[in-house]
């Protein structure tokens, strides 16, 4: 009896553990994807944010081919809202 007892007990705990834990990745992936929301843009990673970059030989400077000379890229959370948003826009037409 106590034994089945102490079981389900830690049956019960071990649930909510999970669901604090399932909470908390919520919490985090929906707080990324809120800031990807308002901040969509993050630094190109191979200009850093210059959209140019020097060349291998002399002074010149060249245009970043990855970002297209803007220095910014989507960041991966806003291009999985676009998706979703992509998805929704077809759904509805
Ligand atoms: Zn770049």
């Amino acid at each position: 009896m106590t034994h089945l007892a102490a079981t389900a007990g830690s049956a019960a705990s071990s649930a909510l553990a999970w669901l604090c834990i399932a909470a908390v990745v919520a919490l985090i992936v929906g707080g990324y994807l809120a800031s990807c929301a308002v901040w969509p843009f993050a630094n190109c990673r191979k200009c850093k944010g210059l959209g140019r970059f020097h060349a291998p030989s002399g002074r010149a400077w060249r245009r970043c081919r990855r970002c297209k000379g803007t220095g910014a890229r989507l960041r991966t959370g806003r291009r999985v809202i676009n998706h979703f948003r992509r998805l929704r826009a077809d759904a509805n037409r």
